[in-house]
């Protein structure tokens, strides 16, 4: 099925239907009836206009964080708008604009070569600028609302674009103003990031301080090196979606009260969890799982993966069903020891 959205001819937007299990990071099996490739903003007027017509459209980037169904009939709009642009340099920052459809870790290598520092941290996260506002992303002690000065996103129903400031994206622990969206409310287009020109390593993650590459270096330590400790912590420790298909973690580490915090611990001496700035604590997700029993245990085509709990993996032909059902029975056993109700990361489309 091909143009049923944009007619060629009056139109550069093409619509054609496109198998996109090669375009999601879990490889799940997914047929999508209407895709456009969104390469420039001209484009982006025109699709505007259509947006507001084609109800719970799907903005999709490099596919690191979804579950996408076997078929999907709703529109899928594909960003590969591209740009990197220093727009000022004030006493204190590094004010950058950013395309949404450039790919993160790239962008992250060149803005170290650079000189813009303040990313390392985030190295090698898999997936688009555009969608890393969306869950605020984050690893090894840095989150993106720290370094991010605005959003600019065309708003589908109000068809115009919108700048939200830091405080207007309302950022939270993988979380923002667009997660909690409805579907196809917002299309990020570009991301302007405030690096500090008065940098400062983050090495407060144990494996990051004590790697061997930032160990050697000490007093000395540069953005450059941070980069590549990241690297290779994140090489060994998760799986790679071009062998083993996954999204990351699976789900978000639980954050509960201090009083419920003191009761598990009283039952489970060895009960990983983070103390939070505002009193409550962080539980790891993944050691809740793999107490339940099933770090590395297998069902049909999906999984846990055998050294990391908190990451679900699809060994074959997986669709999301299966997944989602095997997920169900993890967040049950998990709830049913621990009192404690697993959120699902990714986003269910
Ligand atoms: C191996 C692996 C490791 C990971 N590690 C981390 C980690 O350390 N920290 C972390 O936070 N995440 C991590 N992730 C999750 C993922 O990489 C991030 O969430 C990433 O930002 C998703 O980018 P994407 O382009 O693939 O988004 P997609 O999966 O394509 O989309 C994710 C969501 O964002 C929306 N979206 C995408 N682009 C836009 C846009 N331009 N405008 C509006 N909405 C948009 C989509 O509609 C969807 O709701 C990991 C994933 C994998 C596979």
């Amino acid at each position: 099925m091909s143009n049923r959205f944009l007619q060629k001819g009056q139109h550069s937007l093409i619509a054609q239907a496109q198998d996109l299990s090669s375009c999601n990071t879990l490889r799940l099996q997914c047929q999508a009836e209407q895709v456009v490739d969104l390469q420039s903003l001209e484009q982006m007027n025109e699709l505007g206009r259509e947006l507001v017509r084609a109800p719970e459209c799907l903005v999709l980037g490099g596919g690191s964080n979804v579950i996408l169904p076997i078929t999907l009939s709703s529109l899928v709009v594909r960003v590969a708008l591209k740009g990197i642009e220093l727009v000022e340099s004030t006493a204190d920052h590094w004010l950058i604009d950013v395309a949404a459809g450039e790919n993160w870790h790239d962008w992250v290598v060149t803005a170290t070569a650079r000189g813009w520092w303040g990313l390392e941290n985030l190295a090698l996260i898999p997936g688009t600028v555009g969608a890393a506002p969306v869950q605020n992303i984050g690893a090894y002690g840095v989150e993106l609302c720290q370094r991010l000065e605005s959003v600019t996103a065309w708003h589908v129903a109000a068809q115009k674009y919108v700048t939200l400031s830091r405080a207007e994206c309302d950022f939270g622990y993988r979380d923002s103003i667009f997660k909690r969206a409805k579907r196809g409310e917002w299309l990020i287009v570009s991301v302007r990031f405030a690096l500090p020109k008065a940098w400062q390593p983050v090495l407060t993650y144990p494996d990051l301080a004590g790697h061997p590459q930032l160990a050697l270096v000490s007093q000395a330590v540069t953005a450059q090196a941070v980069l590549e400790a990241v690297c290779d912590i994140r090489r060994r420790k998760l799986p790679d979606p071009a062998v083993l298909g996954n999204a990351g973690s699976f789900f978000k580490n639980p954050v509960v009260s201090a009083l419920q915090y003191q009761a598990l611990q009283a039952r489970f001496a060895k009960l990983v969890a983070y103390p939070q700035p505002e009193g409550s604590f962080k539980l790891a997700a993944g050691w809740l799982i793999e107490y339940c029993g099933f770090k590395g245990l297998r069902s049909g085509a999906v999984g846990v993966h055998a050294q990391q709990a908190l990451v679900l993996v699809n060994y074959g032909h997986a669709q999301a069903d299966e997944l989602l059902a095997f997920a169900s029975t993890i967040r049950e056993a998990v709830q049913k020891t621990f009192g404690v109700l697993l959120e699902i990361e990714p986003v269910v489309v």
